[in-house]
């Protein structure tokens, strides 16, 4: 009896436990390197997250929604956001768009922006459909496109060195409009666009999102616009919304994210704005998976909307001030990285950078027939031996297209002038190591 029993339990141990839509998506990148971080790095510029206080006028928004009057904002509030933040978010949407938007059917507030591409990829990917993704992109699109079922088609920016030896700009990684294209065809149903985009920091021109647009119109595809860096962009360049774009909104959602835009990468609060018939279907998704986040942080983002929103365009407006403090970041990276001989892609916009090793592979042998990429082996050495935590590029690629960019990595520049400080003074110290031995 006892010999039967254990017997029959065991059989039933070896059935696979896995779901099949998880089949191939199990590695993941932000695992290994947060871990490795967190053990060695003494000057983290890896992972997409500041260093520096949140502004004071967001914590003591949390702070009163936390202890005012109003216990209920301790309780469920609606579902799919807030009332004060769709109303608030609404209001300001409609100003940038120039359209009018209910804040009950065309905008809804998610779990980060993380949740808000899920419920993208849940609601409007089906079985067999293609989903065109643009190299290099944010990792996360490629597993949730096929976790829905979907196949992604990834078409790359391509760079052209600048033939002056001047330094790389974002802006010189552009798609082959032919290529792209050609990507497009019946079985497609949507576009993922990141502008501006994360890892390069590229912002997309409007002659690029024209064509985009065009070719989505063209062969009615839809567009998902991740624009979490929407208020990070440098140098005067204007972040443009593919929404805005004749044949757009109807078939576009926009993604954003209070953590990337008042630098509370923690509290999680993220929203999708879009048309009432693409915004339904994310809502089912939503109303049978997470219901809603945090309502006292909600509370609180709502009520940094409303003081940027009186504050628009003004000096004091965080969405103002944060590009200025993070640009003088910028070019203070890409000066370190210039000046020991690892040659920076200015981003037009983002808080990340690229930085081109190939002056720097001489410290860390390839390894012949490896199944890593070299950029992997690269980043891993530079944090144990070194302890400069930073991102390699070809996690930002597809398997198939990873080991054409392995002499690149990525860091994050939303950092205390002290950390980018001991970040110079390791790649220096580094540099002068080279230039002795
Ligand atoms: N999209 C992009 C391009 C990102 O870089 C990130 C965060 N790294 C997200 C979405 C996720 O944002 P959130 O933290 O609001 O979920």
């Amino acid at each position: 009896q006892t010999h039967f029993l254990s017997h029959s339990l065991q059989a039933k141990m070896s059935r696979p436990v896995q779901a099949r839509r998880l089949e191939g998506i199990d590695k993941n990148i932000w695992v290994d390197f947060v871990k490795l971080a967190a053990t060695y790095s003494k000057v983290n510029l890896g992972q997409g997250f500041p260093d520096f206080p949140a502004p004071d006028f967001l914590t003591e928004a949390l702070t009163r929604a936390l202890g005012g009057g109003n216990h209920m904002l301790h309780q469920y509030t609606r579902g799919f956001g807030h009332p004060p933040l769709v109303k608030v978010l609404a209001q300001f949407f409609e100003k940038l768009l120039g359209r009018d938007l209910d804040p009950m059917t065309n905008v809804m507030v998610t779990v980060g922006a993380y949740q808000a591409l899920f419920c993208c990829f849940q609601a409007l990917v089906d079985e067999g459909d293609e989903v065109i993704i643009i190299e290099p992109f944010f990792d996360c699109y490629e597993p949730m496109v096929k976790m829905a079922g979907g196949t992604p088609v990834f078409v790359p920016l391509r760079p052209n060195p600048p033939k002056d030896g001047k330094l790389m700009s974002s802006a010189d990684w552009q798609l082959d409009p032919a290529e792209l294209a050609s990507k497009f065809s019946e079985r497609t149903k949507a576009i993922v666009l990141n502008s501006p985009n994360n890892p390069l920091g590229k912002v997309f021109s409007r002659e690029e999102l024209g064509l985009i647009a065009e070719l989505c119109v063209k062969h009615d595809v839809l567009c998902i616009s991740d624009e979490v860096y929407e208020w990070l962009v440098y140098d005067g360049k204007q972040h443009i919304r593919i929404a805005s774009l004749q044949g757009m909104w109807d078939r576009t959602v926009m993604i954003g994210s209070a953590g990337k835009t008042f630098s509370v990468t923690g509290w999680k609060v993220g929203w999708a704005v879009g048309p009432d018939r693409l915004l339904q279907h994310l809502r089912t998704v939503h109303q049978n998976s997470v219901y809603h986040c945090a309502t006292i942080a909600q509370e609180a983002v709502a009520q940094g909307f409303q003081r940027e929103l009186m504050l628009y365009g003004k000096p004091e407006s965080y969405f103002v001030q944060l590009p200025k403090e993070l640009q003088q970041k910028r070019d203070w990276l890409i000066q370190s990285l210039d000046s020991v001989g690892m040659k920076p892609i200015i981003p037009e916009g983002t808080y990340f950078l690229v930085a081109d090793i190939s002056q720097f592979k001489s410290d860390v042998p390839d390894v012949p027939n490896s199944d890593e990429p070299y950029d992997y082996r690269f980043v891993k050495w530079m944090v144990k031996n070194k302890g400069l935590a930073a991102i390699p590029l070809s996690a930002f690629y597809s398997e198939a297209h990873k080991n054409n960019f392995t002499n690149f990595i990525r860091f994050c520049f939303a950092k205390e002038e002290a950390t980018l400080k001991a970040a110079k003074d390791i790649l220096q110290k580094w540099k002068q190591e080279k230039t002795s031995s």
